[in-house]
């Protein structure tokens, strides 16, 4: 079984129709197909992925997850499948132009993603943490919050829907490499997943997976 967080447009979200759909998905489909396996997902609370892959409740976690030293401590990765970058989104119009600008005004960040841990870090800063993404974009268009911190696709993704008054700013405040977490000693998985992420890297099936979901 294998535990995401269906709230991370382009990489995971619901459908109309209730089925699960983006990049991680069609990865895991694929993965899951050539090694003869039924794709079972259970969508979870991000803050929930670890924990339900250390109790052995599920087999592993794609959510767009970044491999952290943190996270190294808890789960495995796999190779990554991904690079990415946080940025800042602000109304359009807002003093807001860069990490120097974030002190003292209300951020928000998703629970337990590396936004949370970078606003965290940085002094004198006002936080809100909501559970979802989605929440905190939310929070941004009715002036709750002055700014938003979060993974750049996930970032175009929200803006494209309020593109009258959202903008994202260009200057990434991270790198970060997304992978797949699986229990902590889980070997064969781990080896099963890298010859499959590997094989699609190679064979273009991972790139043409990514075009599809191109902002
Ligand atoms: N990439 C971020 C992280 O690893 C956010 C992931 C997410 O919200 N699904 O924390």
């Amino acid at each position: 079984m294998v535990v995401t967080n269906a709230e991370f447009p382009p990489f995971e979200f619901k459908a109309v129709d209730g089925s699960f759909q983006g990049i991680d998905i069609e990865i895991m489909q694929h993965i899951c197909k050539a090694n003869g396996q039924e794709l079972v997902i259970e969508d979870i609370s991000f803050d929930s992925i670890i924990p339900a892959i250390n109790s052995g409740k599920a087999d592993c976690g794609i959510a767009g997850m970044a491999i952290t030293e943190d996270r190294k401590q808890n789960v495995d990765f796999t190779i990554p499948y991904y690079d990415a970058s946080l940025v800042i989104v602000v109304t359009t119009g807002s003093a807001i132009q860069g990490a120097g600008d974030l002190k003292g005004k209300r951020i928000g960040v998703q629970l337990g993603t590396t936004g949370d841990v970078f606003v965290s870090e940085i002094k004198g800063v006002e936080m809100n943490r909501f559970n979802k993404g989605a929440e905190a974009i939310l929070a941004l268009t009715r002036n709750k919050v002055d700014a938003v911190v979060i993974d750049n696709n996930p970032a175009q993704a929200f803006v494209a829907k309020n593109a009258d008054k959202l903008v994202v700013l260009e200057e990434p405040l991270t790198q970060e490499s997304y992978a797949i977490a699986v229990k902590k000693g889980n070997r064969e998985l781990l080896r099963q997943l890298n010859e499959q992420l590997q094989r699609m890297k190679k064979d273009g099936t991972l790139a043409a997976i990514l075009e599809k979901y191109e902002p």
